[in-house]
């Protein structure tokens, strides 16, 4: 059972992972591994290392598994190599790879041979993780990890266009917390941000996976939600409304704790962005000029 698990988890990771024997014979090869070199697992494992199916090579193209395999020397000490290598990919090119060696050892400490765990070296894979990163910056709201009020219009954007093509229908729901300002004042911006961040959370933390919910200004958040029906609107809002209620946190001898006013409207097939925006603004406002901690809907 455990061991089904764990064989699981190597499967599933990103990074090559194989197992080698004393002999260096590969006794397991993971999906990653299959991934980076092409090679599958039924081609390689049984095979040895140094019969040279891969072919490490350093910078200077010296043959590893002949000269100084790092399997080699763990195995043989006991101590955990990195270096950076040239895989050769079963279709023939060179891939610049990150590898560790470590021993395994059975229960009395031998080894028993050694896991070498390799991952794709290459500026392109780091280009892409660079542009994942960028991506997050670019949508995401820093201070509360929301998608940030660029990413929430796109949003908007991409329901409005499956309304009008396919007729999904969807809702919005506009969120301003009551008397911020006195958060503020009375504990000054860090635990007014530390508000923010608990608001935030709970309203992301209840929603389905999903909907879409960004930070629209500064304590205003909009959600927005697919396949929406008014009476499915208008719980989610009381359900936003009665959490926020129930969350706080502790200064010194103080809870803090805030309330929401909240307006929900579904999108209707002749509006515009904007006229939708502007139904829901005036619906939360009526929520602040009905006593606040309310929703208001149309
Ligand atoms: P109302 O119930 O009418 O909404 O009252 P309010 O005090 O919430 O509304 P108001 O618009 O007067 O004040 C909003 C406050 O939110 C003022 C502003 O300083 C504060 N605020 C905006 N962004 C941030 C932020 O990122 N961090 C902190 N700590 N405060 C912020
Ligand atoms: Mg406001
Ligand atoms: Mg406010």
């Amino acid at each position: 059972m455990e061991f089904e698990l764990y064989k699981n988890l190597l499967d599933n990771l990103y990074d090559g992972v194989y197992f080698v024997d004393t002999e260096r014979r590969i006794t397991y090869w993971n999906k990653g591994a299959e991934q980076i070199s092409g090679f599958t697992s039924s081609e390689v494992v049984g095979t040895r290392c140094a019969d040279n199916l891969l072919m490490h090579v350093d910078d200077q193209g010296n043959m590893l598994c002949k000269e100084s395999c790092p399997l080699v020397k763990t195995i043989a000490d006991g101590i955990p190599q990195r270096a950076e290598v040239y895989l050769h990919h079963k279709d023939g090119h060179r891939i610049p790879a990150l590898v560790t060696v470590t021993p395994i050892q059975d229960v009395q400490g031998n080894i028993v041979g050694a896991v070498e765990i390799f991952s794709d070296n290459s500026s392109h894979i780091a280009a892409l993780q660079r542009i994942r990163d960028l991506e997050k910056i670019a949508y995401l709201d820093p201070l509360t990890e929301l998608a940030n009020r660029r990413f929430t219009e796109i949003n908007l954007r991409a329901r409005f266009d499956e309304m009008w093509r396919y007729g999904w229908p969807f809702g919005i729901v506009l969120i301003d917390i009551d008397h911020f300002k006195n958060v503020n004042d009375l504990y000054g911006r860090e635990i007014g941000d530390k508000t923010l961040k608990m608001v935030a959370q709970t309203l992301a933390k209840n929603l389905r996976s999903f909907d879409v919910i960004g930070r629209w200004g500064g304590e205003e958040f909009l959600a927005i939600i697919m396949n929406a029906r008014k009476d499915y609107l208008k719980s989610i809002a009381n359900r936003f409304r009665v959490l926020v209620e129930q969350s706080s946190f502790s200064v010194g001898k103080d809870i803090v704790q805030v309330t929401i006013s909240l307006g929900t409207t579904l999108a209707r097939a002749d509006d515009t962005t904007a006229d939708l925006l502007k139904r829901v603004d005036t619906l939360m406002y009526q929520s602040k000029s009905g006593g606040r901690n309310r929703v208001s809907t149309d």
